[in-house]
């Protein structure tokens, strides 16, 4: 399963944003952005002063870009989603959005379960849970209302599931369209996101026109 291996820091730093990519560490003094908030590379810093007025290309491109690298989704996978959107009935960047929310990977860290998407993508990839009962270790599996995710009965023993009910208290509560039962490990979709349940500041019209051209 491919995926970005690459510096993470750089990103946010190429987006000129925090993207919140790294957990606990985004919200620490450690974090680079908070230290160098200018472009990566070696004249990023000049980069900072000299920009002008963005074209439309550029801010479309970019608003896809920062949707892609929040969800740590590849170009290709990305582009599947789009086209999976624009056959949905409703707003094509509303039901992007809300596929990409939908991912299990996704929604283990929206649940708490996980301290980063990346956190929830490595967790799930070895196995720890389990959907209606069924091993999965899909990062990309999409979710159905209905849905009920668990923290498989073998990966509760480990010292971090241990820990997590603890941990969960101080984490914020799970966006209205999951409920989690945080004494048993587990989460269910209740139902599909919307727009307004993402607080996430992507522009999804312009992604729309990105793959529109
Ligand atoms: Fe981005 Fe987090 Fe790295 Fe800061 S610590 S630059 S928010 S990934």
């Amino acid at each position: 399963m491919a995926r970005y291996s690459g510096p993470v820091c750089k990103l946010c730093r190429r987006e000129g944003e925090k993207l919140f990519l790294k957990g606990s560490r985004c919200l620490s003094p450690k974090c680079s952005f908070e230290r160098r908030s200018y472009p990566p590379g070696q004249h990023g810093r000049d980069a900072q002063f000299r920009r002008g007025r963005a074209s439309d290309y550029s801010l479309q491109l970019r608003e896809k870009q920062k949707a892609r690298r929040i969800y740590g989704v590849l170009e290709r996978q990305f582009r599947r989603y789009f086209r999976e959107a624009l056959k949905r009935p409703g707003r094509t960047g509303s039901n992007l959005l809300a596929i990409l929310e939908t991912r299990l990977d996704n929604a283990v860290f929206r649940l708490g379960l996980a301290e980063s998407r990346a956190h929830a993508r490595q967790l799930v990839s070895h196995g720890h849970f389990s959907i209606n009962g069924r091993r999965t270790d899909v990062p990309s599996y999409l979710l159905s209302p209905g849905d009920e995710i668990t923290v498989r009965e073998g990966s509760r023993k480990r010292p971090y599931f241990r820990e997590l009910r603890q941990v969960l208290e101080n984490r914020p509560p799970a966006p209205e369209w999951l409920s989690l039962d945080a004494n048993e490990l587990k989460g269910t979709v209740l139902r599909y996101p919307e727009r307004s349940d993402i607080d996430l500041t992507i522009n999804d019209q312009l992604i729309v026109e990105y793959y529109s051209r």
